[in-house]
């Protein structure tokens, strides 16, 4: 029997109004806007500026979701990818990826992580979820019929119930959580990210290159490229402490001439990189979405779009079911069945790119470049690594 509504505070409260817990919000929202109360509590305040220099190339399964919660038609500056070249530096081996073979309008979109979050969070006002900002989720407490959630907001402790939380806080946020444990591997690797011009334009072809020290990317991005440069966290502290010159002069080094000289560099951030994943990623009337399930390598920029997937995959689940059953151990073990095999291939696909290109191992260099050639020429192989990057598992 259907337990009366007023026993919880919502339906779902969803932990973290990042990209990947707000597009949870607005697909419920827009399902169910009269059944569902759902509530999303995000720590930073309203007022904090956006200042994240992330760049994210979103794949084109991606834009579909954006499209389908409205959130697309408002990014202007999203810059499509019709090519991606992929090569290994100091040895033989290239795959040219493009859009037109794989019938499709791109291969992929970059945006910038702030604009993708300044747009969602003016939809998350308007979308009929209780927004809540600057409030900082302290502990998860599931139950068998809610989870309580505790928070601080403007210095006051608050308590809220939900049928179902959903934990989408990037992985970083809480560090307890009953029932969850977190495996994790640091790759010891860092990344620099920034945005440089070249002497030729881009013509919306994207760079991948494998290096010992870890794969270097180059996204177009509006007239300019965003580079993702990964090396020790030793080497990636001194490339931030090069002058802008010294800077270009090694990138030319590490990228080679494909793009003529770099010509300028804007501001440069680090971020560490690893893999940590939340086992298992549901409990009782609790779901673990995005970083907060899987944290992944940013090599073929596979996170976010991961995460996008599984928003959309339990918004659907939640959907799906009679009001009562949200949050129950059934409906819980048909999201994770439907996601498990996604999520497992796309650790696994990243994982085995970062250690198996990330080395200088006698013999795999070769192997390596025999793989790049193979993909280039296999139509099969190409179509296989191309649909999986697009739409995950699914493809
Ligand atoms: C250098 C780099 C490049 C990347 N490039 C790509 C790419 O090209 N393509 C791609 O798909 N992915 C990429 N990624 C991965 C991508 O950034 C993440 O997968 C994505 O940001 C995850 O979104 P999320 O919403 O799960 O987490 P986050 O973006 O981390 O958002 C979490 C939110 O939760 C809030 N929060 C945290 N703790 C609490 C708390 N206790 N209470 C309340 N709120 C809380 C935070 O303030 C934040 O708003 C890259 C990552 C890096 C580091």
């Amino acid at each position: 029997m259907d337990e009366p509504k007023n026993t919880y505070d919502a339906d779902v409260i969803i932990v973290g109004g990042g990209p990947v817990g707000a597009v949870l919000a607005l697909a419920l929202s827009q399902g169910a806007p009269e059944l569902l109360r759902v509530t999303v509590l995000e720590a930073q305040a309203d007022s904090a500026p956006r200042t994240d220099t992330r760049t994210l190339a979103l794949s084109y399964g991606s834009r579909l979701i954006l499209e389908r919660v409205g959130i697309w038609q408002q990014l202007q500056a999203a810059t499509p990818i019709t090519r991606i070249h992929i090569s290994q530096r100091g040895s033989f081996g290239r795959a040219m990826l493009s859009a037109e073979e794989a019938g499709m309008p791109a291969l992929g979109y970059v945006i910038s992580y702030a604009e993708l979050q300044n747009a969602l969070q003016a939809a998350l006002r308007q979308c009929g979820a209780r927004y809540l900002t600057g409030a900082q989720v302290s502990a998860l407490t599931p139950g068998v019929a809610a989870t309580q959630v505790q928070f601080t907001q403007a210095g006051e402790d608050k308590t809220l119930s939900a049928r179902l939380a959903v934990l989408a806080d990037g992985g970083r946020g809480l560090k307890q959580i009953p029932g969850i444990v977190r495996e994790s591997r640091d790759y010891q690797q860092s990344a620099v990210v920034c945005h440089v011009s070249t002497a030729l334009p881009h013509q919306y072809l994207a760079y991948e290159r494998f290096t010992e020290d870890g794969p270097a990317a180059l996204l177009p991005s509006g007239k300019d490229y965003a580079l993702v440069w990964t090396a020790t966290p030793q080497r990636a502290q001194a490339l931030l402490a090069l002058s802008d010159a010294e800077f270009l002069a090694q990138l030319h080094a590490h990228f080679g001439d494909r793009q003529g000289d770099f010509l300028s560099v804007g501001k440069r951030s680090s971020f560490a990189l690893g893999l940590q994943q939340s086992k298992p990623t549901t409990g009782p009337r609790l779901a673990l979405i995005g970083n907060a399930a899987q944290m992944l390598h940013p090599v073929a920029g596979q996170g976010f779009n991961m995460g996008l997937r599984d928003a959309w995959e339990l918004a659907q689940t939640i959907l799906a079911c009679e009001p009562s059953t949200i949050g129950s151990a059934e409906m819980l073990r048909g999201y994770v069945a439907g996601r498990r095999l996604d999520t497992q291939g796309g650790v696994f696909f990243t994982d085995l790119l970062v250690r198996g290109f990330s080395n200088a191992i006698p013999g795999l260099r070769q192997l390596r470049g025999l793989a790049l050639n193979a993909l280039d020429t296999l139509p099969l192989a190409k179509s296989f690594v191309v649909r999986r990057m697009i739409f995950g598992a699914k493809g």
